[in-house]
Parts: C-alpha cells; sequence; structure tokens
C-alpha cells in the first residue's frame, strides 16, 4: 500500500483511516467514509485499483469534477476517464469493457443507464471497488437531495459482490443512516473523521437588508483583502450577487461572480481566474460549490442565512484548506428566516418538506446562536465536544455585554404563554404593541392584560429578544407541517413561575449592542 502512496501520489504517509478503509475495500468489505473536505477521501478509491490491478469505478455528480479529477490522475500516471450520458463517442465505453483503465468516473445518470451486458464485461475483467461521492445527495435529510442519486440502488442487484464505498463530506448521523440503507451497503466499516475545523475562526452578525448593510460588507470585504489571499462571498440571490459586485467596483476593486443564470462559458472563465488568481475576490451563489480546490482562501462569507446547516459547514468549509488561520463570517437578517417557503418549492413530498424546514431551523438557530458556534456545529454533526468555551468564534472570543432584560422577557414570554403557545412570533408580538387586527379581536386577545403593554420598542426589537431567549432555552420553536410555532419551554415557565407583574428575577442577557439599536 505504501510503496503505491509514494509511487503515484509521491506522499510517504497515510492519513487519518485512509489505511483502514483501503483495507476494508481490498477484503471485499463497504465502507461509508465521512471526512471533511480535503482530508483526502479521494484517496481511498485511488489506491485500491493500482494495487488490485482492477478497475474503480467511481460515480460522481459534476462532470467538471470529473473532468478535472481525470486530469490530475493521468498527470499522475494512472489510467483514468469519465463516462456520462452527455458523450456519443463511444470508445471510452469500449476500452473500459476491455478493463483499460484504473479508474472509471460516471455520472449517475450514465450508471443507471448504462447496460447490464457492460456491468458484465467489466465484471468478468474485474471491478475493485464502487464508490459514490458527495452520498449525501441519495438522502432527502441530505442537503443536496438528487434524485439521480436515488437509484443508485440497482447497481448493489448488478455489482452484488463489489465492495461500495460511499463518501462524504458532510452527513447527520440521520443521513448516514440513509445513505447505508440506501446503497445497501452490508455491514459497513464506517470512518467519522473529526468535523472540527481548528484554523477557522467562525462569526456571525445580525445587519439590515438594504443599502447600508451592503456599505458595511463592501467595507468589511475591503479590510479582508488589504491582506493575502482570496476570499468567496455567497450570497442568497443573484441579484445581490451583482450588486455587491457593483459595490465592490465602485469601491476600486474588482471581484468575479458567479451564479446558475451565467452562460457555461462565462462560469468557466470566471471560475478559471478565480482558481489562478488573477482575480481575488469571488461573489457568488450557492452554484459556486463543489470542486473548488483552492488552498488559500482566507475568508468566506455568507450574506444572508443559509439554506441549511449542512450546506453552509461544506460553504464555509472551503476556507483555509492549506490550515492557516482564516475566517467564515456569516451577515443574517430576520426577514432572511422568511425564506422557508422558497427553499421547500423544491420538496417533492411531506417528508422532504419537514426535512427542509429542519435543516433551515438549525441554520437558524446558528444566526442567533449566543453559545460556542464551534461546538454547535460539531454537535449538530454528532460530535462529542469536550468544550463549552472554543475561543476562537464571536462568541467565545469577544464576550458580549450582558443586559437585565427580564421585565421585557416577562411581558413576551406572559403573552406567548397566554396566547396559547399555537402561533408563530407574529402574533404575540403584535399583542404586545396593542394591535387590533381582526385576529387578534377574534380570539379576544386584546383584552389581555398585557394588550399594549410593548408599546414601546418596535417588533423587530421583540423578534430579537425573542430569538435570543429561543438561543436561551426559554421558547422553544416547534414546527408542524405549514408553519412555525412559539411556546414557552419548562426553563420558561421555571422563570415565569418566579415572576409577578411587578417583580421579576433578574435575567442577563448577552447583547450585541447592534441588535438593540
Ligand atoms: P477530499 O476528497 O476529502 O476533499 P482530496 O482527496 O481532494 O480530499 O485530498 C485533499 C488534498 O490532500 C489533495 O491535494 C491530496 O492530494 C492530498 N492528500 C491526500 N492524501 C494525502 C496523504 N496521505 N498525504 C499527503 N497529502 C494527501
Ligand atoms: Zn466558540
Amino acid at each position: 500500500m505504501e510503496s503505491v502512496l509514494k509511487k503515484h501520489f509521491g506522499y510517504s504517509t497515510f492519513r487519518p483511516y485512509q489505511e483502514q478503509i483501503i483495507q476494508h475495500i481490498l477484503d471485499g468489505n463497504d465502507s461509508l467514509v465521512v471526512m471533511a473536505t480535503g482530508s483526502g477521501k479521494s484517496l481511498c478509491y485511488q489506491v485500491p485499483p493500482l494495487i488490485s490491478n482492477k478497475t474503480a469505478v467511481v460515480i460522481s455528480p459534476l462532470i467538471s469534477l470529473m473532468q478535472d479529477q481525470v486530469m490530475t490522475l493521468k498527470q499522475r500516471g494512472i489510467r483514468a476517464e469519465y463516462l456520462s450520458s452527455a458523450q456519443i463517442d463511444s470508445t471510452v465505453q469500449s476500452n473500459a469493457e476491455s478493463g483499460n483503465f484504473d479508474i472509471l468516473y460516471m455520472t449517475p445518470e450514465k450508471a443507471c443507464l448504462i447496460s447490464n451486458s457492460f456491468w458484465s464485461k467489466l465484471l468478468n475483467i474485474g471491478i475493485c471497488l464502487l464508490a459514490v461521492d458527495e452520498a449525501h445527495c441519495i438522502s432527502e435529510w441530505g442537503h443536496n437531495f438528487r434524485v439521480e442519486y436515488k437509484q443508485l440502488d440497482k447497481l448493489r442487484d448488478v455489482l452484488i459482490n463489489v465492495p461500495f464505498v460511499g463518501l462524504t463530506a458532510t452527513a447527520t448521523e440521520k443521513v448516514q443512516s440513509d445513505i447505508i440503507n440506501s446503497l445497501k451497503l452490508k455491514d459497513p466499516y464506517v470512518a467519522v473523521g473529526s468535523f472540527d475545523r481548528k484554523n477557522l475562526f467562525y462569526g456571525a452578525k445580525a445587519s439590515n437588508r438594504g443599502s447600508s448593510s451592503v456599505f458595511e460588507l463592501v467595507e468589511e470585504i475591503l479590510k479582508c483583502a488589504a491582506n493575502p489571499g482570496s476570499i468567496i462571498i455567497y450570497c442568497t440571490s443573484i441579484k445581490d450577487v451583482e450588486q455587491i459586485s457593483k459595490s465592490l467596483l465602485e469601491a476600486g476593486v474588482e471581484s468575479a461572480i458567479y451564479h446558475g443564470q451565467m452562460a457555461s462559458k462565462a462560469r468557466e472563465e470566471s471560475h478559471r481566474s478565480f482558481i489562478r488568481d488573477e482575480i481575488r475576490i469571488m461573489v457568488a451563489t450557492i452554484a459556486f460549490g463543489m470542486g473548488i480546490d483552492k488552498p488559500d482562501i482566507r475568508h468566506v462569507i455568507h450574506y444572508g442565512c443559509p439554506k441549511s446547516l449542512e450546506s453552509y459547514y461544506q460553504e464555509s468549509g472551503r476556507c483555509g484548506r492549506d490550515g492557516i488561520a482564516s475566517n467564515c463570517w456569516l451577515y443574517y437578517t430576520r426577514s432572511d428566516f422568511a425564506k422557508a417557503d422558497f427553499y421547500c418549492r423544491e420538496a417533492r413530498s411531506v417528508s422532504q418538506r419537514k426535512a427542509i424546514m429542519v435543516s433551515f431551523m438549525a441554520a437558524q438557530q446558528y444566526c442567533m446562536l449566543r453559545t460556542c458556534r464551534r461546538k454547535y456545529l460539531l454537535e449538530y454533526f454528532g460530535e462529542i465536544c469536550a468544550y463549552e468555551n472554543c475561543g476562537y468564534c464571536d462568541n467565545c472570543a469577544v464576550p458580549k455585554k450582558e443586559i437585565d432584560i427580564s421585565k421585557q422577557a416577562f411581558l413576551l414570554m406572559a403573552c406567548i404563554k397566554l396566547c396559547g403557545g399555537r402561533w408563530g412570533l407574529n402574533l404575540p408580538v403584535d399583542v404586545l404593541r396593542g394591535s387590533r387586527s381582526k385576529k387578534i379581536v377574534d380570539a379576544k386577545y386584546d383584552k389581555l392584560p398585557f394588550h399594549g403593554l410593548g408599546k414601546e420598542v418596535s417588533a423587530n426589537w421583540w423578534k430579537i429578544l425573542a430569538s435570543q431567549l429561543i438561543s436561551f432555552g426559554f421558547l422553544t420553536e416547534n414546527l408542524n407541517d405549514v408553519y412555525k410555532t412559539i411556546s414557552v419551554s419548562l426553563d420558561g415557565m421555571h422563570f415565569l413561575s418566579s415572576c409577578t407583574p411587578d417583580h421579576q428575577p433578574p435575567l442577563l442577557l448577552p447583547v450585541g449592542e447592534e441588535e438593540h439599536k
């Protein structure tokens, strides 16, 4: 194994798990590999064919990614090619049938469409493994569900004794078991690496939407750009991409842009100029995604709440691959949280809708978090985290000012409780602010003792307080099939029971100053 590693890849030692995974494959076992981007997953399926002299078949979702990999492998003297449904030329296929490749990549569509006779010819020559890259795409609970992946289970019936390997950079336990079931992995060896990217600083800031926030963002980008290294700004809409790139240009800084509605030539050009360091700043939607193997990205800035924590982890994880200290900042506004319905449009079933909502809520929680961000991320991915304070995220590194908000917390929580806990946040806030909307009058909430007592501050102020009380564990958001409701948690009830309208025990909450303007 080690001589192959040295001869073909020029490395002298394996990274954690690589050797065990390769050994399991050579022994004919199935595996599931969940390891961070850049940790060396590809090597796990690239080494076995060179030892066994059989072909490795690798399913990969993107043609551009396969092209890159094939090119790199060829430079290393490894016989690699790819097959996609778009190809007309059949020479690759017939060469593959004769066992002329060490590694054969194909898209999931191609793998499902290709004839059984192809598979039986290849089986006769020898297949050492079938790898499914970006395996989280198989799960409705993953952040990037793809229907084509769902059909890959067919391959298990054709390639009965071939070791299957699912690989992904991000998978919660639920997604892991989905991958195991969908690919019908038999008693797989499961290798889960740590999700802790110690060189990444995590932070999030609440901002207001509109020109002032673009201005603030541009200022921030300019500060980052004063130091070496590249920067990616992820936006949630094409409009924001264009706006920010334009504002940067007005400030005298050139940036590349990338989004799904650009012609593919323009996109490739943009990608290339970024990878080659001709342009250091990329403003993009998440279409700028897989296959960005650039070591010196120093900042990944999200402008807008991401659609899931999985995608946030993956996108921010493109930062600092070389191990040097790098920053992942997220700018959000509460209005971002109204995007759930937009993301749910992709859902094809009730269960998928629910999965999308749950992932999106985790991302929202992350935005509003007052405790260690790293701990939250790690625990979300099922990793046990020994510390409370990592010292390297905004919440740990910069202690926030504390103010006593017991009176307001009491009002809000009591109001939510009296409204029965079956509404979203807007209704109790409207009650506090004295609204006499039809809904409120019909339910007689205008007769509640708290009606109108919270007029002196804005609805937004109350909503920020609510998000703090959620992260404090006093309020809980619940998801029914259609919308989110808010209710007082058990801890919140304890607090309420120690309050009277005139007296509340002190409740200190850390407050970001900008949030209480
Ligand atoms: P992943 O697929 O997990 O994102 P890659 O397989 O692309 O990661 O590997 C990331 C980088 O690490 C690549 O440049 C690869 O050549 C390098 N690498 C992989 N394994 C080793 C190793 N054992 N020693 C040194 N470098 C390695
Ligand atoms: Zn921390």
